[in-house]
């Protein structure tokens, strides 16, 4: 098998003739054929069929993911979205014709084109680094954008990797890779862009967006979590147990969204922890730290942040607990906390902690879903079809899984994204095309109607008036 190729700062001095070659390219309209960007995904497609073993074996590295679980949830997933893209391109690109038009407005031919916003930069995050990268891209080039992608530097051997895949098979004039940190990514900002999207935090959001507004650049934000799960006392506490269980295992809980809390009905506290227990040793019979199923915490501060959270909780450890720093291993961790104040419930953990919050009923579930924070990524409750309806009536979310974890965001062609803090745009399937999309408004005044548009010219005499 080919070796990894080595992950490498671009000189800081590089970017800015960078940033201006992308935009020239766009300005050369070379990526308007709907013909081009068919040739661009297809090269991607076989960029990434091509180093699929390169990628399993870089995010093994980056974050022991089992190769299953990178096989699903980044090439094949960005193989699946190139392909339902290419199949639906011409479709999503054709004008659509303005709605509800009288007679007199059909004249003018009313109609929204789709053209492409322009040179766009994609700021990358690390727990599914091939995903939350390439996603972008191919709604970028889908719409006929020019990008830069900067992969997170905390997954180095995926960025390398997807750098190859860029330089290899795409058109370089267009698309190119930029690796590297803070100062890399600020000298970035500082380049004219035609639309930024950034996947990560809040905090690193707020920089990106601010940066953003000092020259109007339109930015697609898709960050953190801090997402409830509620289960009240008609949900069956098996089936909340595993789906619970397999959204905060997956990646080692490494996903913006999984449920960060557990908001529980008191009666349930004990049949779940039961089926809870069941689970982990279904899922992981000889214990997760032995199991080939099982991904590491990405870093060592990453580690360091998840063990002071766990440290600083004032709850009780009712299952899992144990920790080993030289292998970043953190096994999966149930703990019942007292108070909706706990650090774990304030915090995104962002890893796989799952705190448990015994509640009186529904209501003070929603309540206090509503008051760590009013719009989280998901949502995930477990209950009967009323309760269902009533918790998506009386909340707000970005998404929401019902007797689920997050299995919302893993159907292709549903619009992904935040509202609030939870950030704003949204991608996947259409949506990605739409994102790097400008609907432009566009009319053709036919030469032959000129008498009938009199009316509109001065002057505005009685007679016009009164027509
Ligand atoms: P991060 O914000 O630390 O880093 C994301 C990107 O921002 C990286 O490419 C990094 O180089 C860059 N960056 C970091 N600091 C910067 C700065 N000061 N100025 C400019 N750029 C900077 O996020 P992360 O640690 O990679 O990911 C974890 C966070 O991302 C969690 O909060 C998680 O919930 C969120 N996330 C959200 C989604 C989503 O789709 N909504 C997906 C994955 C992760």
């Amino acid at each position: 098998m080919a070796e990894l190729p080595p992950f490498e700062h671009t000189p800081l001095d590089d970017i800015a003739s960078i940033a201006s070659r992308i935009r020239t390219s766009f300005l050369s309209h070379k990526t308007r054929p709907l013909e081009f960007r068919l040739v661009q995904l297809r090269k991607l497609y076989w960029g990434l069929k091509d180093n699929q073993d390169l990628i399993l074996e870089a995010c093994k590295k980056d974050l022991g993911k089992p190769s299953f679980e990178t096989y699903l949830t980044e090439v094949g997933w960005c193989m699946n979205d190139i392909v339902f893209m290419s199949k639906n391109l011409a479709r999503f690109a054709k004008d659509e014709p303005a709605q509800d038009m009288n007679l007199t407005n059909k004249f003018f031919g009313p109609k929204i084109r789709k053209d492409p916003l322009g040179s766009a930069l994609i700021i990358g995050a690390y727990n599914f680094p091939i995903q939350l990268s390439l996603g972008p891209l191919i709604g970028a080039i889908s719409a006929g954008c020019t990008a830069v992608l900067k992969p997170s530097e905390s997954s180095p051997h995926a960025a390398a990797v997807m750098q190859k895949i860029i330089a290899e098979s795409l058109d370089p004039s267009c698309y190119t890779c930029i690796q590297g940190a803070i100062p890399e990514t600020t000298a970035l900002l500082d380049q004219k862009w035609d639309m930024i999207f950034y996947t990560g935090s809040v905090n690193v959001g707020t920089i990106i967006a601010k940066k953003a507004a000092e020259t109007l650049t339109p930015v697609t934000l898709e960050l953190g979590g801090r997402n409830p799960a509620i289960i009240t006392k008609h949900a069956d506490p098996k089936l909340a147990a595993r789906r619970l269980l397999w959204a905060k295992t997956l990646n080692a809980g490494q996903v913006c969204v999984s449920q960060n809390f557990t908001l529980i009905d008191k009666e349930m506290v004990q049949p779940f922890l039961r089926e809870m227990k069941n689970a982990l040793q279904e899922f992981y019979p000889q214990g997760a730290r032995k199991s080939p199923d099982y991904g590491r915490i990405v870093n060592l501060r990453q580690f360091q942040r998840l063990k002071k959270m766990l440290d600083e909780s004032s709850g009780k450890i009712v299952l899992g607990g144990t920790m080993d720093e030289s292998d970043l291993f953190i096994e999966p961790t149930v703990v019942e906390v007292k108070s909706m104040d706990d650090s774990l419930i304030k915090e995104e953990s962002f890893g796989p902690l799952l705190p448990i919050l015994p509640v009186a009923d529904l209501d003070e579930a929603i309540r206090i879903a509503n008051e760590v924070h009013d719009t989280p990524l998901g949502l995930y409750p477990f209950g009967n079809k009323a309760e269902m309806e009533k918790v998506l009536s009386q909340t707000r979310s970005g998404g929401a899984s019902l007797n689920d974890g997050f299995f919302h965001a893993s159907i292709p062609t549903l619009p992904f994204g935040g509202v609030g803090s939870s950030g704003q745009g949204a991608y996947r399937g259409k949506a990605s095309f739409d994102v790097f999309t400008h609907r432009r408004s566009v009319t053709n005044t036919p030469a032959w109607i000129e008498s009938m548009l009199d009316i509109r010219y001065p002057p505005y005499t009685l007679k016009k008036q009164q027509k």
